[in-house]
């Protein structure tokens, strides 16, 4: 069975909405076998070290969130590590102190499947079917006209890599549980379901 991990939170506004049973339904759909949950206010700290002050998590951000913004006419006078800085002062200010549920999904693919599931950054337009496409008014222009972090929902890790950061700065390893889930008989194994004859 492939084991790979992936860091999902479901995030302030999805916990403030009651959306949490809802949105933990669309990864046990998936197939995706929940390792590791804990409900958290997170400190400054943290999420300073989840969103971390670097080029390698500022450039792609800062790039991406302008290229939304020229996408829907907004004209942002800034670099994208300029942005991005903004955007990270906001993450700080908007999550520390509010309850968020942090989770470690497995399964085959998880990572992409996380990503997939959660749909992409500008809730506006995600797809139809990912939670960011379902359950949204969000977009850039919102987020900047009230002058606060896009809430996007839910979060997912972006790569193997990031996961694996994330993972070991949320979570100690003895909260992590290594089970087995019924189901996982049919979805990785083969013998299975036969007619008896
Ligand atoms: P994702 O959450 O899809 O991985 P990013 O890593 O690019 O996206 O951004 C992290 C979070 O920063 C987003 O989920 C959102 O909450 C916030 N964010 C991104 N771009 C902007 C923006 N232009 N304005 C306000 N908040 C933003």
């Amino acid at each position: 069975m492939v084991k790979e991990q992936t860091f999902i939170a479901i995030k302030p506004e999805s916990v403030q909405r009651q959306l949490i049973g809802e949105l933990i339904t669309r990864f046990e759909r998936r197939g995706l076998k929940l390792v590791a949950a804990k409900l958290i206010a997170p400190t400054e700290e943290l999420i300073g070290k989840h969103y971390p002050n670097d080029d390698a998590w500022l450039i792609p951000t800062g790039t991406n969130a302008l290229k939304g913004h020229e996408a829907w006419g907004n004209k942002i006078d800034l670099t994208p590590r300029e942005l991005a800085t903004q955007i990270r002062e906001g993450l700080i200010e908007y999550y520390s102190g509010r309850p968020m549920l942090a989770m470690i999904w497995e399964g085959a693919h998880a990572v992409e499947l996380g990503r997939k599931t959660v749909g992409t950054t500008n809730p506006l337009t995600a797809d139809l079917g990912s939670i960011r496409g379902d359950y949204s008014q969000e977009s850039y222009s919102v987020a900047d006209k009230l002058g606060r972090s896009m809430q996007t929902l839910v979060h997912a890790s972006g790569s193997v890599e990031e996961a694996k950061c994330e993972i070991e700065l949320w979570f100690k390893k003895e909260e992590i549980l290594d089970y087995d889930l019924v189901i996982s008989q049919i979805m990785h194994g083969t013998d299975w379901g036969k007619v008896k004859r």
